[in-house]
């Protein structure tokens, strides 16, 4: 079998795959190809274009740590911007004339013999490769609800990934299905034109005040001119997110931090009680379940907008859908034009892993991940995956701020094929013995968690896998996986 071989192969051009590619390069890899399904990069960043996107956290902290970018215009910034600062961070470190796009990756083998990885497209080539690298992201497969009569739906069907930028929600009845992150930002925006606009709600979602503020030209000519400002800053803005999940979530045992919680939910109230006076409604869109077992957002608009006479709430539950409407559960029928789904992704069936993996003496990483725990060593090995790194994976998301993640993880690559090279080894693998150590580990520490111990039982939160453990976040702060990423020993892999 012939096919077109490479040092190594990255699956995804988001931030995560952008991240592998400038670390391949400081280490002296330069033979690598990115495989990516859309036509753009950016990942997420690329596919999200509804009306309202921008990000959660402060872009002095959602960025790269070694590419400050002086131009956010906003504390909060946009979408577009974001897709842009990808655009030039791909540009600066000459990343994009390694992507290859339009390319859907079937699948990948690991060849024992050749020590090669054979990677699948869906036209059918396959390239080999000595290292494989998936970023393929934790949330990129949509999830469509199944909910019954929903293809029978006669109107426009948009789900918030697949957004119709030529849409005009002018005047239309409109339902929204879901109140997640994406939802609390599309919401305010449709409800300014849309005729009528109903949101069915299952669970309510935590929203705390947005502190968003410009960041005028003066400011980004300093943070141009004195990129170290930028830094004190982004070291405010970390150190607030980060005291946010470690003190509110992981180390939730500590009867103190409970309280910080507690207070949390407080100002989430407070920011709902300042925008709503009906107490009904306050009620209705309160989460009965402890802020932090699933992910919470910010807005100063989410709430208001829910205040407006053709903004409705709908929290009984849908029954079924007809080809003009919805039918909720008390029998009430509201006739739509348009259906937007905002209801997320499927992280543990389609994601976990995103392709079909297959390893050292056929392990199939997918059912090996269902048929024992959902595990992965610092977030990125597992054993009989030899020279694979699976950047999305258990345990590898710190929490709030997926650049967190990405500086962890180009350290460990760093460590990782740095002593690769100093032995002069083919192949590097984690043991069977470390990665029990780690996933131990792990459960220990996620003992002391809010996902343990707090309230989560009604959360229906991605962060837990269908067995009901919550193995999706790194239960420890980002100077710590920093820190083991940088020191792990290096016994816990072989190299041959
Ligand atoms: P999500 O948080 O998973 O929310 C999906 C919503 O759809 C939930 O309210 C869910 O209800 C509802 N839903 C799903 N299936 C349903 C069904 N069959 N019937 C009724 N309701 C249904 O997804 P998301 O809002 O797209 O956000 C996903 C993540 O993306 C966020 O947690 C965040 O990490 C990220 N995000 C980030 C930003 C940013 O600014 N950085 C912006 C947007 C999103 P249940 O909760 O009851 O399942």
């Amino acid at each position: 079998m012939t096919s077109e071989r490479f040092d190594a192969v990255i699956v995804g051009a988001g931030f995560a795959g952008i991240g592998a590619a400038i670390q391949f390069k400081r280490m002296g890899i330069d033979d690598f190809v990115i495989l990516d399904r859309e036509d753009d990069l950016g990942g997420t960043w690329y596919v999200n274009h509804y009306p309202g996107l921008a990000v959660d956290v402060p872009t002095t902290t959602y960025s790269y740590f070694f590419e400050p970018n002086p131009n956010w215009s906003r504390l909060f910034a946009t979408g577009d911007e974001i897709k842009q600062y990808c655009d030039d961070v791909a540009d600066k470190y000459d990343v994009r004339r390694h992507i290859r796009f339009g390319v859907t990756v079937e699948g990948a083998r690991w060849d024992d013999d050749a020590k090669l990885w054979r990677v699948g497209l869906a036209d059918g080539t396959t390239l080999s490769a000595r290292y494989l690298v998936t970023a393929t992201g934790f949330l990129s497969q949509p999830r469509m609800p199944e909910i019954p009569g929903i293809t029978e739906f006669a109107g426009r069907v948009i789900h918030t990934t697949a957004w119709d930028d030529s849409y005009d929600p002018g005047g239309e009845r409109i339902a929204v299905i879901g109140t997640g992150a994406t939802a609390v930002q599309l919401i305010p925006e449709l409800a300014k034109t849309a005729g009528e606009l109903t949101v069915y709600q299952r669970t309510p979602i935590w929203v705390a005040p947005k502190l968003d503020v410009r960041i005028s030209e003066r400011t980004k000519r300093v943070f141009a001119r004195m990129p170290w400002t930028q830094r004190i800053i982004r070291a405010i803005t970390d150190n607030i997110y980060e005291t946010m999940i470690n003190v509110g979530v992981v180390h939730y045992r500590v009867p103190f931090f409970r309280r910080l919680n507690i207070s949390a939910m407080d100002l989430c109230k407070i920011n709902q009680f300042i925008q709503v006076r009906d107490k009904d409604l306050r009620r209705r869109l309160t989460p009965d379940y402890d802020i932090g077992c699933k992910r919470p957002t910010f807005s100063n608009s989410y709430f208001r907008t829910f205040t407006k006479p053709h903004v409705h709430l709908q929290s009984d539950g849908i029954d079924h859908v007809t080809a003009d409407g919805i039918v909720n559960t008390d029998g009430t029928k509201t006739v739509i034009d348009t259906l937007v789904l905002a209801t997320g992704f499927d992280l543990w069936e389609a994601n976990f892993p995103a392709i079909e993996v297959i390893g050292r003496d056929g392990r199939n990483l997918g059912k090996w991940w269902r048929e024992n725990r959902f595990q992965a060593y610092q977030g990125v090995s597992m054993p009989s995956f030899p020279n694979y790194l699976s950047l999305a994976s258990p345990y590898a998301f710190l929490g709030l701020n997926f650049f967190n993640t990405m500086e962890y993880q180009m350290r460990l690559m760093d460590r990782l094929f740095g002593e690769l090279r100093h032995r002069g080894a083919t192949t590097f693998e984690v043991t069977e013995q470390a990665n029990t150590a780690y996933l131990d580990r792990m459960t220990e520490l996620l003992g002391d968690s809010l996902w343990t111990l707090g309230n989560c039982a009604s959360s229906r939160s991605y962060y837990f896998n269908p067995h009901g453990e919550p193995s999706l976040l790194r239960p420890m702060s980002t100077q710590d996986a920093i820190t083991e990423a940088s020191t792990f020993p290096l016994s816990d892999y072989s190299f041959v």
